[in-house]
């Protein structure tokens, strides 16, 4: 969705795409604000800059600079959430009862929340069978500190012994699993984005409940808000 909302900008004059690039403090001068990454290379001068980060992580760069949006950055507190990923070499085998082309599933399960078939996603069509496995927030909680691998195994075998019997199981191409340490919200917030009068904002799903939705909402808002506005 991002690469496409994109390739837009490529067709506006001024408009430059940098990815990839960890932004580690921000400058302020008469010009304007200035980005500084990891390497110590310079980006601007903007008269705008907005912060989609989880906020635990937007509080470094705002915290030398506002410090109204750096208490909202410590009150927005996210929970962690693990998520695994196994990749078949033939399809699931049916489950009884269960409609063939299922897609999601939610459960009621102490380790597993969510399981999702990304091929079933469109335009991935011609992928193998891969699912997702999400985790729950408190089992995540309590075991984010053990190894990608060690998790990837638990959430695999949870996943088997809930939904088929390991003798029916396609053979298993590769799998994983990435801790998320600023996965979800903790609380619901009243608000959809923040900004200053100095020029900086807050956005992203943050600050409204967790899913792309809302990570769309709260940037589109802040956007609408910021239209015509020339802050320096
Ligand atoms: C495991 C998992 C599965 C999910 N599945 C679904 C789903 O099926 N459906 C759904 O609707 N939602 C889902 N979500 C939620 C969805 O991914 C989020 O709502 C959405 O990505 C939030 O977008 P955002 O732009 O607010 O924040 P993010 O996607 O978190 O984007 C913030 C970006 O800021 C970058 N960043 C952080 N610090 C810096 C820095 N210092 N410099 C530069 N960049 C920085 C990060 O690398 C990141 O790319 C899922 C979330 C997780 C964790």
């Amino acid at each position: 969705m991002t690469r496409h909302m994109a390739d837009s900008l490529t067709a506006m004059p001024n408009a430059e795409l940098h990815t990839g690039t960890p932004i580690v403090a921000l400058e302020h001068s008469p010009a304007g604000w200035r980005l500084v990454d990891a390497d110590g290379a310079h980006y601007g001068p903007y008269g705008q800059i907005v912060i989609s980060a989880p906020p635990p992580q937007a509080h470094a760069l705002i915290q030398p600079w506002d410090d109204a949006l750096t208490a909202v950055c410590v009150t927005r507190e996210q929970r962690a959430c693990w998520a695994g990923w196994a990749i078949f070499e033939g399809p699931l085998p049916l489950i009884p009862g269960v409609t063939p082309g299922w897609q999601m599933a939610r459960l009621d399960h102490p380790m597993l929340n969510i399981v999702s078939r990304n091929q079933t996603k469109p335009g991935r069509e011609t992928q193998p069978e891969s699912v997702s496995l999400l985790a729950q927030l408190d089992w995540s909680e309590a075991q984010l500190e053990q190894p990608a691998e060690w998790v990837a195994e638990q959430l695999l075998t949870a996943f088997k012994r809930t939904f088929l019997t390991a003798a029916t199981f396609p053979k298993l191409i590769e799998m994983g699993a990435h801790r998320w340490r600023y996965a979800q919200p903790t609380t619901p917030c009243e608000y959809d984005y923040l900004y200053s009068a100095n020029g900086l904002a807050l956005c992203g799903d943050s600050f409204r409940g967790g899913r792309v939705e809302d990570a769309w909402l709260s940037g589109h808002r802040l956007g609408e808000a910021l239209i015509g506005r020339s802050v320096r």
